[in-house]
């Protein structure tokens, strides 16, 4: 009684010793994370790595970062690399969906987690998803565009098909085109994704669109900034730009630039911040074993996988300053220039 009344009794000390045990091993071995992306190219791609390091090491864990360079070969080479050195955890944003499938196999068999960042993997068991809702993303897109234009020849320049976001901007995006296409308002003349969301290759293809059309062309579904760079330096080669609404996705400097000085209608906005926190957390987790509730699952085509979507936010000139300056993702001096 005794014993107890001071808050010890043998059965508790034999619990407390247990547990600062497990805090040693935990200390000592911290989780070591592995992220692994298909490239830096696209401006937001720097922003998630420091991001993403940062909140894992404020989490107690070791992280280390490699891009593949959009190459299937050279990431699942990396993704090995980073099994060999020890990982716990791989967070991975493929190059390939189908392809990187292969990378969860080698994970698994090492008895390696992985979760999906910002991209889906396809077609394998897939620990856990964190991204955007990317329907949403091109749902954004088209509706802003359409309050531009509601009638006319439009283009849609997407991404790179490999990637699974690109399908779904797409899918979101022809849900608000598919209606007045069906009226008869919309004619959907030039529908192309971008090989590695290249944006020389979004130029060249809405060049041929232009050409197609005898330059007739009424607005432009582009699927991210750097595609929306593309189709807007061939409207400009025709003197276009600036007249034909352009869609474009993540809040880039250049991006939020062309949208301030009006010759791209709108981009998307993704917090960055809040998917490298969530998919930090997620990883550092998973890495320790511990279970993680999400509220919702994406099917992946083999897997229910669960998943935490965020939600996207529509960028147009009048919400500039309330969207990405407020929250400090941009600078409004570099913005305006001013
Ligand atoms: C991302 C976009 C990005 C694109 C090209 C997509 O998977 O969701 O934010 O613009 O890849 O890097």
């Amino acid at each position: 009684l005794l014993a107890s009344a001071a808050g010890c009794s043998s059965s508790q000390n034999e619990e407390h010793k247990a547990s600062a045990k497990a805090r040693l091993i935990t200390e000592d071995e911290k989780v070591y994370v592995g992220f692994i992306l298909d490239t830096l190219q696209d401006e937001r791609w720097y922003r998630d790595k420091e991001l993403f390091e940062t909140q894992v090491k404020e989490l107690g864990a070791e992280v280390k970062t490699l891009a593949a360079n959009g190459s299937t070969e050279v990431q699942i080479s990396q993704a090995e690399l980073l099994i060999a050195e020890g990982v716990d955890v791989l967070a991975v944003v493929p190059y390939d969906a189908e392809a990187a499938a292969e990378i969860v196999e080698l994970a698994h068999k090492a008895d390696v987690k992985v979760v999906s960042y910002d991209r889906l993997i396809k077609n394998a068991d897939v620990d856990y998803y964190v991204s955007f809702d990317n329907e949403k993303v091109g749902e954004l897109q088209a509706s802003e565009i359409v309050k531009k234009k509601s009638k006319g020849k439009f283009a849609y320049i997407g991404g790179a098909e490999t990637d699974n976001n690109a399908v779904l901007f797409r899918k979101g995006a022809m849900k608000v085109l598919q209606p007045l296409i069906d009226k008869g308002d919309i004619e959907l003349v030039y529908d192309q994704y971008t090989e590695k969301w290249d944006p020389a290759v979004a130029e060249r293809n809405m060049k041929k669109a232009l050409k197609k059309e005898g330059n007739k062309i009424t607005a432009v579904v582009a699927a991210n900034d750097g595609t929306a760079g593309g189709v807007i330096k061939a409207l400009s080669a025709s003197g276009l730009a600036g007249t034909v609404p352009v869609s474009g996705q993540d809040a880039e400097l250049e991006g939020v630039r062309r949208v301030y000085k009006e010759i791209q209608s709108m981009t998307v906005y993704k917090p960055i911040v809040t998917l490298a926190k969530n998919a930090a957390e997620v990883a550092v987790k998973a890495g320790r074993n511990e279970n993680i509730a999400t509220e919702t699952s994406v099917h992946n085509g083999k897997a229910d996988v669960p998943s935490i979507l965020l939600e996207p936010i529509a960028v147009t000139k009048d919400n500039i300053q309330d969207t990405v300056v407020k929250d400090g993702y941009l600078d409004k001096k570099d913005i305006t220039g001013e």
